[in-house]
């Protein structure tokens, strides 16, 4: 067993809101928080080089596990062998759904250097998405060092080929053994690691998108806006219509008029329409995406006027009727950039691009890659390095 100290300032003191929630008090004084880390001694087969790495099959030796309760706050922050957790049938999560996720990736780089892409921004999110939820804020910069040091243990596992990368799962789950209806007041942060492939093995090909006028994800005042277990389970009926009908994915409408573009699935959703780029506002039922707001950026930067609005789909069509419907592509952590080549709206279908990827879509592909494997020079500090402090441990 080796022990590994972070320090921190910052201490998670449980209080109470109005709401009931907990709010996170932070303490000034200085304090140190030890990461136990106990290692693997039966190290797993790792894929070998050309293998398929068929997205989140393959999990590494090690995982991060912290506890919460009321009286310690977030505590006793462990690196420990992957494998089984234990907990209560009457858990909570189980019954009430109270959890949360996040997803990013790390990457290595040609000169060695394993990066990780925009980590503080799922960071934040992830404290956005616990707030909604009634789940204690975990500490940043626990967090951002959890991450780091995870990561740094398995590095190993990173795949290095093309279009590869460490995909990172962070999630919390109450942990009540109790069937009432409140929040918890005990949850484990536990973050997984899962060596993934490209997402698209035949290279960059536009996907065909079912445009769902019957069932909703989400509505203002819910919780489309926080990533969580919740939000997919509501997906998983239209999503199989679409892929019954032969589609990959779904394109949400507003809940209440089933008129407005919301997001896909697991992406939010761009239009280049009449040289414009164009996606839905973060209106609060929509997941506010690391992708998202990093294209936004760079298409900006190249001089595309972008909006942030509501769309309806009506518009949509008129622009494509006009020709003008020039690109739409899909943005997320999985995929990066997925170009739609085919949108199929009540009895109207709309081809995109020959159902071609756009030179716009390809760029953005080729650039957020680029950075993110460190091979663009990253002029928005958008990529975290993990640096080795573990050797001497
Ligand atoms: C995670 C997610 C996205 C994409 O967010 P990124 O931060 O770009 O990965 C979009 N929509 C939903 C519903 C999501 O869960």
């Amino acid at each position: 067993m080796i022990k590994f100290y972070i320090e921190t300032n910052e201490v998670a003191v449980p209080t109470f809101n109005s709401s009931g929630c907990y709010d996170i008090a932070r303490k000034d004084e200085y304090q140190t928080m030890e990461i136990k880390i106990i290692k693997s001694t039966e190290l797993k087969q790792k894929p070998k080089k050309g293998d398929s790495l068929k997205f989140g099959t393959i999990f590494t030796d090690h995982m991060f596990v912290m506890d919460y309760n009321k009286e310690g706050g977030w505590n006793n922050p462990q690196i420990i062998p992957y494998g089984d957790i234990s907990i209560a049938p009457s858990a909570m999560v189980f019954h009430y759904g109270q959890e949360m996720f996040e997803g990013l990736k790390a990457y290595k780089g040609d000169d060695g250097r394993i990066l990780l892409f925009r980590p503080l921004k799922n960071i934040e999110r992830a404290n956005q998405s616990n707030n909604r939820l009634c789940i204690p804020e975990i500490p940043e910069d626990i967090f951002l060092e959890a991450l780091k040091r995870l990561v740094e243990i398995d590095q190993d596992w990173i795949p290095t080929e093309e279009g590869t990368s460490l995909y990172i799962r962070p999630f919390v789950i109450a942990t009540d053994p109790f069937l009432g209806v409140r929040p918890s007041d005990t949850y484990k942060f536990i973050i997984i690691l899962s060596p993934s492939g490209p997402y698209y093995p035949e290279g960059l090909n536009p996907v065909k998108i079912w445009v769902e006028d019957e069932y909703v994800r989400a509505v203002k005042g819910g919780i489309g806006y926080a990533k969580t277990g919740g939000n997919y389970v509501a997906s998983m009926k239209a999503q199989e219509k679409a892929h019954a009908e032969g589609y990959s994915q779904v394109l949400w409408l507003d809940g209440i008029e089933r008129k407005y573009i919301e997001e896909v699935g697991a992406m939010n959703i761009f239009f280049k329409v009449d040289g414009k780029v164009i996606t839905p506002a973060l209106s609060g039922s929509i997941l506010p995406g690391v992708t998202r707001a990093s294209v936004i950026e760079l298409c900006r930067e190249w001089g595309y006027p972008v909006e942030e609005r509501r769309i309806d789909v009506e518009e949509l069509y008129e622009a494509h009727k006009q020709g003008k419907l020039e690109e739409v592509w899909g943005t997320g952590t999985a995929a990066v950039i997925s170009p739609v080549g085919l949108l199929r709206w009540k009895d109207h279908l709309m081809t995109i691009n020959h159902g071609k990827i756009g030179e716009l879509s390809q760029k953005l592909y080729d650039t957020v890659t680029g950075i993110q494997r460190g091979r663009i020079e990253d002029t928005h500090g958008w990529t975290v390095e993990v640096d080795s402090v573990l050797e001497n441990v």
